[in-house]
């Protein structure tokens, strides 16, 4: 069951998680004003209650998880997301990361690869209050080219390389967000941008361990 109820202290755990991640290192105030906002316990069945604002990841069924805050604040913050961006997400997940987006005024297409998952974030009350984030159940691989160009494309799963089809959608002068594999269990996290001659500039960042990216929808 999930829980509905955001009290009082649920708020000051929350108060207590942006203090700790504004530590480990995150400046941008938009990212931690969304952390702040988004009840990150309606992500999770209730069992997790007492747990659901500890910085790490937790399971969320079909062995995968919600990821770790600080984790999303870090992509969220390399994405330099502005309002109306649109803003393509793949592996929704329990719809946090494209949820933390939509509350900055994104308009989110997230895709799952899971049909479980997928279902369970359509029938999820708590995402109807944002009216601009989409649901779509399909392979990350493949993006989605109705919608294209993006501004923005986050890929919150292990990518065993960048997909070029989502290079593709990406519009001249957006941005990527990617961690991709540099060993078994560690990937590094990327930012890539764009250029209007159609190349791509490449950054590296930190270290993160995330679940598989995998091909085909299940
Ligand atoms: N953004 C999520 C993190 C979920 S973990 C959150 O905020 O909770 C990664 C998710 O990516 C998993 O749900 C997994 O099923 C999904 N995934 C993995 N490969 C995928 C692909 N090719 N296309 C779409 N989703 C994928």
């Amino acid at each position: 069951m999930r829980p509905t109820e955001d009290n009082y202290r649920h708020k000051g755990l929350r108060r207590a998680l942006v203090d700790q991640i504004r530590e480990k290192g995150i400046r941008d105030e938009r990212v931690l004003e969304a952390i702040l906002s988004v009840p990150r316990h309606f992500f999770l069945d209730s069992v997790f209650d007492r747990v659901a604002y500890e910085d790490r990841a937790f399971p969320i069924g079909e062995s995968q998880t919600i990821s770790q805050p600080y984790t999303v604040a870090y992509q969220t913050e390399l994405l330099r997301v502005e309002p109306f961006q649109k803003v393509l997400e793949i592996g929704t997940g329990s719809a946090y990361q494209a949820s933390i987006l939509a509350q900055m005024k994104a308009r989110v297409y997230t895709i799952e690869r899971q049909r479980k998952l997928y279902d369970a974030n359509k029938g999820f009350d708590y995402l109807k209050r944002f009216p601009s984030l989409q649901l779509f159940f399909g392979d990350g691989f493949r993006g989605l080219p109705t919608f294209a160009p993006f501004d923005r494309v986050i890929i919150t799963a292990a990518a065993p390389e960048v997909p070029p089809l989502l290079i593709e959608q990406l519009r001249p002068g957006g941005l990527m967000v990617i961690p991709v594999n540099e060993s078994a269990d560690s990937q590094r996290m990327m930012r890539l941008t764009k250029r209007q001659d159609g190349g791509v500039d490449e950054e590296r960042f930190e270290s993160f361990s995330f679940v598989p990216m995998l091909e085909g929808r299940k």
